[in-house]
């Protein structure tokens, strides 16, 4: 029986996806020759290449903007250290949210001087900062749109000047934004898009080139692009089996029409938790996440049968992370509306049971 997978990464695809993507192990599109064997320099390869590096422009609405996607290794964690390394020459903000945020503030460090502009660790990270105050004379501010860990989402952004730069890595293609307000966007392929092993980056093309540090090769966003992305040889795995999702996520309507069903995945499951007493959500109302629902049970004693009817139900990796606690929902723009509501009656059952 196929569970229902409910972990926060990595990495729940469409079905489709991970169908196509088995067969062109094996043989890629009746070529003769599995895709990981295929040179990252064949037609075949460069056109997938073109193809999911102009579906995530489209997507985002960003084709024709002075934007360029690049598909890099190294995870979103390289992204902490490349984003200060290719941006960062004398200051820049962070607002800290929580885990990812503070990693990424740990790199920039390295760097230049970083200024954290806002923080809710007080509240172990229970809710986004507001209304603070940004330098005009930041280099970039540093956001994470959606706290994997925390179960909190970004749902305005700050209105400045200052160059934005947002980790979206376990939101992006979620819900729709007028993502011409960043800079530069990075997220690790695996939560919405494929696989470990990739990372996208979608940069202003004007915003390089203005610091001062010798860049090394490898590090360097422009000379990623002036590549197109292959520079070295890429991840060709995982920039396929991205590509295919986003032709999915094309195919269903694009952002616009995920962001429905993630909406409505996210009313069933906050709707449960906020009437049901054997439930009490982490993240503060306002800030909850689309992506992630973090809550507790309230009496301990129904724990264990909570625990053994998930698994009954095939329901898979909805453990809290060991910083919170609890139970943590994730759905990714793969999960079924259906999952979601199994888990919910088993949740509303349970209830009837206290
Ligand atoms: N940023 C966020 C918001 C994440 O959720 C994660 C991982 O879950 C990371 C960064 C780190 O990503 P990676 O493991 O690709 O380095």
């Amino acid at each position: 029986m196929k569970k229902h997978n409910f972990s926060a990464g990595p990495c729940i695809l469409p079905q489709e996806v991970m169908q196509k993507a088995a067969e062109a192990v094996v043989e890629l599109d009746g070529i003769g020759l599995s895709l990981i064997e295929i040179s990252h320099r064949s037609k075949e390869f460069v056109a997938i290449m073109e193809k999911a590096r102009s579906l995530a422009l489209e997507l985002l609405g960003l084709e024709g903007k002075g934007y360029q996607a690049l598909f890099l290794q190294g995870g979103a964690s390289t992204q902490f250290l490349m984003t200060a390394y290719n941006l960062l020459d004398k200051k820049a903000g962070y607002v800290n949210t929580g885990t990812w945020s503070l990693k990424a503030i740990k790199e920039a460090r390295l760097m230049g001087e970083i200024v954290e502009v806002a923080s809710s660790q007080d509240q172990n990270f229970n809710y986004i900062p507001k209304g603070y105050n940004i330098p005009k004379d930041l280099d970039y501010l540093h956001l994470t749109s959606n706290n994997t860990i925390f179960g909190t989402q970004i749902k305005e952004f700050p209105k400045t000047d200052v160059p934005l730069v947002c980790d979206m890595s376990s939101d992006i293609f979620s819900r729709q934004m007028d993502f011409s307000k960043f800079d530069l966007i990075y997220a690790g392929a695996q939560k919405n898009m494929g696989p470990a092993g990739t990372t996208l980056v979608v940069v202003k093309e004007d915003i390089l080139g203005k610091v001062s540090r010798k860049i090394p090769s490898m590090l360097d966003y422009a000379v990623h692009a002036s590549k197109d992305s292959m520079f070295n040889t890429p991840p060709v795995f995982a920039v396929y089996v991205s590509m295919l999702t986003l032709q999915w996520l094309k195919d269903l309507g694009g952002i616009a029409a995920i962001e429905e069903i993630n909406e409505r995945k996210a009313n069933l499951i906050y709707s449960e938790i906020e009437l049901n007493p054997v439930f009490s959500g982490f993240a503060a109302k306002e800030d909850r996440s689309i992506m992630n629902a973090t809550f507790n049970i309230t009496d301990e004693t129904l724990k264990e049968i909570f625990d053994e009817k998930c698994k009954e139900a095939g329901i898979s990796g909805i453990n809290g992370h060991r910083s919170v606690g609890g139970y943590r929902a994730s759905m990714y723009n793969a999960m079924p509306l259906e999952s979601v509501g199994i888990l919910v009656d088993i949740m509303s059952d349970l209830e009837k049971r206290g």
